[in-house]
């Protein structure tokens, strides 16, 4: 474990910064990423252990990973764990939990400073992995490492921060203080989407704030998750104060969040799997002597609207990145664009006109702007939600084979669909855009909020007097003006939604710790 040499504060730590990105545009950037691209080539096919309270272990069930781009490319063999090994791995983070908690904030923080600092060495190689197992193109993937390294580095801040003494009112005669604790051994529940990014973020906050966690990586993405792992053993994280349990959520999801020794269960991922997640918390089990805390981030249905008085060309751009960026996954992506009438037709054709051009293809190909969807099983539950569409509203631009053998869909933007449309109302989680029309704002406004979810949203209007309305009426957790509403940063677009979003956890913003902390206040009588 590290030990404290200079004092960390706020004061001495160069202030947080969102990591620069790649400039894929330059030749040295495209060649040192296709030498990374045919590094991580070459580990294709190997096993990884399952990583269990400081031990590595085998099982006999294998989870295969494999590239959505060329689903006959192994990315790497993985372990499916068992409920058994689930309940020891809670079990380990439990008595663990007492020791972790007692080292020293600094300490810990310099740990996640190393983790950024490490992660940033092997940006294009984690960059990689992402394109290879997520299917990510070569800026989505880099746009997921960075912030990765950014939730490392903004969380590690947070912690000095409410590491510090917090200025309380003295009672006469008194000294008064409030700290804070950490909770206990957690469970960590990632999605795919972000395999780096979220499963960092979460994992990191725990542990930093001094809990100890087991981490259940998506089944979608578990080599960038064994990857991880090894940068947390590498940053000085002690071998026992994370799990990483790779295998299905179905077979050990339940025991780790019934465990009577979970403190909080720290989810994102979709609607039906947070709401189950939730409801078998809240369930008081024998020996159980805490509520769990449940943190959960859930899907999204997120509008744009373009008013009569927009910039339709920087519309358009705002629609398609939201629409069409890394296939359409991402829970901020835009799925309904709600256009008023007067712009309707005129921003229709731009958009098919821009559409019409994206090209499709495998991922590691930097001249295709969009890869494939994560799996087959993904792939068909889009092409389903396609044909619905087709009858619920009018086809407008995709549909139709990609070359390759990878899960390709074509970006596809379906017009004329009406607020109960399953369309309109359900999440796809793909490259489809249902485009609606509005009679005025005050319409757009009631469509967009139309809807069980409330993650993101965004307005294109040269009007002040509608974009304030939209602050006051459009109920999201992000909202953005002028542009895209995908690409939250972290310290600047705080991340959670309302209502079936979630609980509003505003990751990579100055409350998110605090999820992960509860407050202990001490007041002593002075003689
Ligand atoms: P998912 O199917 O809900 O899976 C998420 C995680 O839950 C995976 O690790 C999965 O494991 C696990 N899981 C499955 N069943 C479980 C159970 N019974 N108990 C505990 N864990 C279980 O979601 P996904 O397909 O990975 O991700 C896409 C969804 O995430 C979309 O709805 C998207 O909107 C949402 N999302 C939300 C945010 C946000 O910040 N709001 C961000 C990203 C994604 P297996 O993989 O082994 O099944």
């Amino acid at each position: 474990m590290a030990t404290t040499q200079i004092p960390l504060n706020l004061g001495t730590l160069p202030a947080f910064r969102n990591e620069t990105y790649a400039d894929f545009t330059s030749p040295d950037s495209r060649r040192s990423m296709r030498q990374a691209l045919d590094a991580v080539r070459a580990q294709s096919g190997r096993e990884y252990e399952l990583w269990l309270a400081g031990a590595r272990l085998k099982t006999e069930e294998k989870l295969v990973s494999r590239n959505p781009s060329r689903p006959s490319e192994i990315v790497g063999v993985h372990q499916k764990a068992t409920p058994a090994m689930a309940g020891m791995a809670v079990e380990s983070a439990f008595s663990y939990f007492p020791e972790w908690s007692r080292t020293n904030a600094q300490d810990r923080v310099r740990m996640l400073l190393g983790a950024a600092g490490i992660l940033r060495a092997r940006k294009l190689e984690f960059d990689a992995w992402l394109v290879q197992e997520a299917g990510k193109t070569w800026i989505e993937a880099e746009a997921d490492v960075c912030e990765a390294i950014d939730f490392c580095d903004y969380y590690a801040r947070e912690m000095l921060r409410f590491d510090d003494p917090k200025p309380m009112l003295h009672m006469p005669g008194e000294r008064d203080e409030l700290v804070y604790l950490p909770l206990g051994a957690g469970v960590i529940v990632a999605p795919w989407n972000f395999p780096l990014a979220i499963l960092a973020g979460m994992t990191t906050a725990a542990l930093v704030a001094g809990n100890t966690v087991v981490v259940k990586p998506s089944s979608e993405t578990p080599t960038i998750a064994a990857k991880f792992a090894e940068v947390l053993l590498e940053a000085g994280f002690p071998d026992r104060s994370f799990s990483m349990l790779t295998g299905s959520g179905s077979t050990v999801g339940d025991t780790l969040v019934q465990h009577p020794k979970t403190r909080f269960v720290c989810f994102t991922g979709s609607r039906e799997v947070g709401l189950r997640i939730n409801e078998l918390a809240s369930k008081t089990q024998p020996g159980q002597i805490w509520i769990k805390r449940v943190i959960a981030e859930m899907g999204g249905k997120d509008a744009i609207i373009v008013d009569s008085e927009a910039d339709l060309d920087s519309a358009v751009a705002g629609v398609l990145a939201s629409a069409y960026g890394y296939q359409g996954q991402k829970c901020s992506a835009c799925s309904r664009a709600i256009v008023d009438r007067q712009v309707y037709d005129e921003f229709l054709d731009r958009l098919k006109a821009k559409v019409d051009s994206l090209k499709v293809g495998p991922a590691d190909d930097p001249d295709n702007y969009m890869g494939p969807v994560i799996s087959d099983g993904a792939r068909r539950t889009i092409q389903n939600y396609i044909d619905i569409g087709k009858k619920e509203g009018r086809l407008v631009a995709g549909c139709g084979p990609v070359g390759g053998d990878g899960y390709f869909i074509k970006p596809v933007v379906i017009a004329d669909v009406e607020p109960k449309a399953r369309i309109f109302q359900e999440e796809i989680f793909g490259p489809v855009l249902a485009v609606t029309p509005a009679r005025d704002f005050d319409h757009a406004l009631e469509l967009a909020n139309d809807s069980e979810f409330g993650l993101t949203g965004a307005v294109f209007s040269k009007n002040r007097d509608k974009l304030r309305k939209a602050r006051d009426r459009f109920f999201v957790g992000n909202l953005y003006f002028n542009r895209k509403c995908t690409g939250a940063m972290v310290g600047a677009h705080p991340f959670g939604g309302f209502n079936m979003s979630g609980t509003d956890s505003k990751a990579g913003g100055p409350d998110y710790l605090l999820q992960f902390l509860q407050a202990k206040s001490i007041a002593e009588k002075l003689s």
